[in-house]
């Protein structure tokens, strides 16, 4: 064996260069952030930017980005959690949706390596930040693991034994985007009617109370009066004050989740769903649980575990650093 690599067959640089932070990259539709990432925690001031319009604008914003960071850190490399349908393996954008038009084609890792001389690692955002909550949980040599990514939309990510679960085109896991109900009601930006994100999500749990507000007046609802910009914040606080109209909307979005995650179970036998995203934090996760149970056969009914992510809004930001640190960890190929 070689002095320099260790019993695993890690060489010391590959040791040494996964002790390093390494930045994580979230790319959403409507913002950029970054923070740099040790262990499982971040260690600096996150930054954000509005979205640019047009990939190449999109390229040069995460450059600058990552060029800013530089200036204070010494990084082993640099993760990017995007919207769309990623190669991990070239960090081409393979698809995407409405959120980010005309990214579709952009050899992503290629170009930013050759602008930063940083390691790059691509990943979608709901995979990445499910890789995260799995390594961060402990739970890398569990069967399945599901993350499930509460925003805008949802996301959903799944885990097998530690390694991110792509499906035979590079496609697997866009749960958000399973048909939960007939009759059209609602549109979806992929296009389709009845994703289970036009029910499950923030944007879900708004057009659900909405429906619950003809014929409410203000005495009855807080919530009247502001029908036309109604927010998931204004429906949670509402909720919070004892709104009976903002906590039936709140019990149905709850049921609406169940439903998507009864199905996953159904399919997948996880071992369980890890909740992350801006929205977990209003999850009651006990209720939760008891309307999942409730839409389950007995065998998953009895083992079915759903547990909040430790690393919150940081889940798509911390799991993309750990994937350019895994992978740069790695042993070179013989
Ligand atoms: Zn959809």
């Amino acid at each position: 064996m070689n002095p320099a690599e260790s019993a695993s067959g890690q060489t010391l640089d590959s040791m040494l260069k996964k002790k390093m932070p390494a930045l994580g990259i979230d790319l959403g539709g409507t913002k950029l952030s970054a923070a740099v990432v040790s262990d499982f925690k971040v260690i600096s001031e996150p930054r954000t930017v509005p979205t640019p319009h047009g990939a190449d604008n999109i390229v040069s914003a995460i450059v600058d980005l990552i060029k800013s960071f530089q200036n204070e850190h010494v990084l082993a490399g640099a993760g990017i959690a995007t919207a769309g349908v990623v190669d991990p393996t070239t960090g081409n954008i393979l698809g995407s949706t409405g959120n980010l038009p005309g990214w579709e084609g952009t050899p992503l890792k290629t170009l930013i390596e050759s602008r930063t001389m940083l390691p790059i690692q691509v990943d979608n955002d709901a995979n990445a930040a499910a890789y995260g909550d799995t390594l961060a949980m402990r739970m890398e040599d569990k069967e399945c693991v599901i993350g499930v990514t509460l925003g805008t939309g949802i996301g959903t990510g799944i885990i097998m034994r530690g390694k991110v679960y792509r499906g035979a085109h590079l496609a697997a896991a866009e749960g958000g985007h399973m048909r939960i109900s007939l009759g059209n009601q609602r549109f979806c930006t992929c296009g389709l009617f009845d994703c289970w994100e036009e029910y499950g999500s923030g944007r879900g749990l708004v057009a659900t109370t909405k429906e619950l507000l003809p014929g409410v007046t203000s005495a009855q609802s807080e919530l009247a009066n502001h029908v036309e910009f109604l927010t998931t914040r204004m429906i949670t606080a509402a909720a919070d004050n004892g709104d009976i109209i903002a906590q039936k909307g709140m019990n149905i979005w709850h049921q609406h989740l169940a439903a998507g995650i009864a199905s996953l179970a159904h399919i997948l036998d996880p071992e369980c769903f890890i909740i992350s995203g801006g929205l977990s934090s209003v999850v009651d996760f006990e209720l939760l649980r008891e309307m999942v149970i409730d839409r389950c056969m007995p065998r998953y009914a009895e083992s079915v575990q759903i547990l909040h992510s430790e690393l919150g809004i940081y889940a798509g930001i911390i799991g993309a650093a750990h994937e350019v640190l895994t992978h740069i960890s790695k042993p070179p190929a013989a």
